[in-house]
């Protein structure tokens, strides 16, 4: 395969929260991966702005470690790692007053694509807008990157795009979702709109049921006191694993360009149904010799938020109504594994007998570990002793099948912030979607919050409390094994 990596604009990227945790782990890594690709033009300029005191002499230290820390041994080149540096500076900006405003606008070129990425807490998004407006840096060509947790309920999520909306257009403001950038979700559409194959068979007449799982094996660590505000339905169903149902379940796009695709997302997400309270499972982890329970991880004795969601939803439109979209997501399970299963129907006769029924074609989109598409068959039995039938994979993990380029496949945030550069918005959320995902949520939390519903225990190491289990097993189906 030949490289098709095209360099992006001259830019001036700032980071406000440049020596945060995300910048040191995701942010800044990935960019220095794009820049060994060849991705990033000889003039990119990224400059970290954050409350702290360093020169720029510091920060590039600290990217230097981070780079050391995060990108793989064999991707760490002495020379491309020094080049990359000096295209690094530092500034010393208080969010929420005027030292080093002024010196800011300073810095930024003429002539060249101005990102502002927002890697702080949600409470500075508007104090970061409201400057950038008042320092003269939010014309029309700047873009702004916001990170999640885009509001924590409607009225909040309607209040945070109201304040950026007072200085920057739809069009300017990339709310960032790092799920949108794998490569396997943007496969996921090459596969159902670039084949002829699956789109005739994408609907409830065809399909028995969807299963999405997002499993984690870690606990909340030391994000206990923001989870335990949040909690698994906050954190990872209003957000990530929408966005990947909406993927699933929208209509062709009439075109993969920004408007088309997210209009299609937005009805998806308006013709969900009300979830039924019978049809949510929440839990929480207990404690084993690995770690502590979910309460000790809080330091909330009380607590009623889940660390684990397991639930199933309806589309009320032609091509959905009747099939199920089972939902389920927690930490501290067997497996850190995320998965989309297709589960189609069984075929409607079997002309082998009873003995040798066919089971159900299974199309699972994984997202981790080993990103590929597999769709299980049926196929006969090799040799000889009759018609006995068989499963198998047919198998495609990228790495197999595109060979070497494919060891290259950026990480979701190196690619999403390309994109930003590029002013292409297709894998970011709008607005208006964010909005009808909280208008979704909101019910649902605030009914377990009424009931005052405590969430069940679960193992450890376990695929969540029993009663996950049952949610499918009520319907006569079963969940997908929780496996790496
Ligand atoms: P963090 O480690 O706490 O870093 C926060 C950054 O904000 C630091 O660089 C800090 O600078 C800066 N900051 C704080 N107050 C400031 C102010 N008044 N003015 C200017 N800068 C200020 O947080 P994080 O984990 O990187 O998370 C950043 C954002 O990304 C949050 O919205 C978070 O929810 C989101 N996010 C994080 C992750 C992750 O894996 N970490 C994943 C998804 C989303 P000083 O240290 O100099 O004060």
């Amino acid at each position: 395969m030949v490289s098709r990596v095209i360099p992006v604009d001259p830019f001036d990227l700032v980071i406000f929260g440049g020596t945060g945790d995300l910048a040191r782990r995701k942010i800044l890594p990935g960019l220095y991966r794009r820049f060994l690709s060849g991705q990033m033009p000889e003039d990119a300029r990224i400059i970290g702005a954050a409350r702290s005191d360093h020169d720029d002499t510091e920060f590039r230290a600290m990217v230097g470690n981070a780079i050391n820390e995060f990108v793989d041994r064999d991707k760490q080149e002495k020379a491309t790692i020094a080049a990359f540096l000096e295209r690094l500076s530092y500034i010393k900006v208080d969010a929420r007053g005027e030292e080093g405003w002024k010196e800011l606008a300073g810095k930024m070129r003429k002539g060249v694509v101005h990102a502002f990425y927002f890697s702080v807490g949600p409470s500075l998004f508007g104090d970061i807008a409201e400057r950038l407006h008042a320092y003269g840096m939010a014309d029309a060509e700047s873009r702004i990157v916001v990170e999640k947790p885009f509001g924590h309920d409607l009225k909040t999520a309607q209040a945070l795009n109201a304040t950026l909306a007072k200085h920057f257009d739809e069009h300017q403001i990339y709310r960032i979702d790092h799920y949108l950038g794998k490569e396997t979700v943007q496969n996921l559409m090459a596969v159902r709109f670039g084949n002829m194959l699956f789109e005739p068979l994408w609907n409830a007449q065809n399909v028995d049921h969807i299963q999405i799982t997002v499993a984690e094996t870690v606990g909340v660590g030391g994000r206990g006191g923001y989870y335990d505000k949040s909690g698994a339905m906050r954190d990872m169903v209003q957000n990530h694993m929408m966005q990947l149902l909406c993927l699933i379940a929208m209509e062709p796009p009439y075109a993969f360009e920004p408007d088309a695709v997210r209009d299609e997302k937005l009805k998806v997400i308006r013709a969900l149904d009300p979830v039924d309270p019978d049809d949510i499972v929440r839990g929480q982890y207990c404690e084993d010799e690995d770690g502590p329970s979910y309460f000790d991880d809080v330091e909330n004795p009380d607590s009623r938020t889940e660390s684990f969601i397991a639930l199933k939803t309806h589309i009320s439109n032609w091509r959905w109504k009747g099939t199920p979209f089972y939902l389920r997501t927690g930490k501290r399970m067997r497996a850190r594994t995320s998965e989309i299963a297709i589960v189609f129907k069984d075929p409607p006769h079997s002309i082998f007998g009873e003995q040798e029924r066919q089971k159900a074609n299974v199309l699972v989109i994984r997202l981790q570990p080993n990103e590929g598409i597999n769709l299980r068959v049926t196929i006969k039995e090799p040799g000889p002793g009759g018609m006995r039938l068989v499963e198998v994979p047919l198998d495609m993990s990228f790495k197999e099948a595109l060979g070497p380029e494919a060891e290259d496949i950026p990480d979701a945030y190196e690619r999403l912030i390309m994109d930003v550069i590029r002013g292409n918005q297709t894998l970011f959320m709008r607005g208006d979607e964010v909005e009808a995902a909280w208008a979704w949520t909101d019910p649902l939390i605030d009914g377990w919050t009424d009931r005052g519903d405590r969430p069940k225990s679960y193992d450890p190491g376990s695929s969540g409390p029993e009663d996950a289990l049952m949610l499918m097993h009520k319907d006569g189906r079963r969940w997908r094994e929780v496996k790496a």
